[in-house]
């Protein structure tokens, strides 16, 4: 009897091994990543992309969020522009120099929590929200998450609450004045959300001082890196700087550095208010 029970427990020494290998794997890459409107802005392009050719020149740019299945939990970055702003509430929530500067085009049913809803979940199962920054068109809603955590550098929280006067525009604080109680992860650099490489959080500070981008691995599509405005357009790539910007200086370090990380992980790069690429990605379907 005795030589059988020693192969059995090689057997279940294998299987056992097997198992967590394969755990491991499983675990490398998220699942699946959804590309999904938060309306628009209409704009001059001098904001985005700071040459002569773009004086002058209205444009309207997409605002996107991200919605990614992981299988430790469902991730969501970037909440695009508060709900208040939705069908026509601009003047009465932004106020009208802002709503005039970049007017803003949302509905209802675009809100992170209808694009959630329209995908089979709630607000309530997102377990981390992660913010490229806090401008109103990235963390409007972060109020519609009391029970997520929030996943922020610490730097961006510190000038989103008290910006310098001269780029306070862009922050509205009615945005997130109720989440001092909020369970926030705040960050001082680059983190691996799952510790798996799957998702990973990029220090990419310039267009705000405490800005982040995302590179996201899946199954079929490789890499992704979600620029945010880190790169607004792929004329910020091609090196026309950007136009609003708190540091350009670490602006222009930021897009070297997601380049670099583009041909290294052979991924891509998206941008957050370039329409041509938005238009060229799926969003009825997720990303694989
Ligand atoms: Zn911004």
């Amino acid at each position: 009897m005795k030589p059988m029970k020693f192969v059995a427990g090689l057997l279940l020494g294998g299987t056992l091994m097997l198992g967590a290998a394969a755990t491991d794997a499983s675990a490398q890459t998220a699942k699946k990543l959804w590309q999904l409107t938060s309306g628009t802005l209409t704009l001059e392009k001098t904001f985005l992309v700071a040459n002569h050719a773009s004086r002058g020149k209205i444009i309207t740019v997409p605002v996107a969020m991200y919605v990614i299945e992981h299988p430790r939990g469902l991730v969501v970055y970037d909440t695009g522009m508060a709900d208040d702003v939705s069908d026509g509430g601009c003047d009465a929530y932004w106020g009208k120099g802002l709503c005039s500067a970049f007017p803003p085009k949302q509905r209802r049913d675009e809100v992170i929590d209808q694009q959630l809803k329209k995908l089979g979940y709630s607000t309530d199962q997102v377990k981390y929200v992660i913010y490229s920054h806090f401008h109103l068109d990235h963390a409007g809603n972060i109020e519609l998450f009391p029970k997520a955590r929030h996943v922020v550098q610490k730097a961006e929280i510190r000038h989103a609450w008290w910006p310098e006067k001269w780029y306070a525009g862009a922050f509205i604080l009615k945005d997130y004045d109720d989440t001092r109680k909020f369970n926030f992860l705040e960050l001082s650099g680059d983190y691996d959300l799952f510790d798996d490489g799957s998702i990973t959080i990029l220090s990419t500070r310039g267009h705000t001082p405490g800005h982040q981008s995302l590179k996201v691995r899946l199954p079929k599509t490789g890499t992704l890196v979600l620029t945010g405005d880190a790169i607004y357009t792929p004329e910020n790539a091609a090196g026309v700087p950007p136009g609003l910007t708190v540091s350009l200086e670490d602006s222009m370090k930021s897009i070297e550095r997601l380049k670099d990380i583009r041909d290294a992980s052979g991924g891509d790069l998206w941008y957050s208010h370039n329409m041509d690429q938005y238009n060229s990605h799926k969003h009825d379907k997720p990303y694989e």
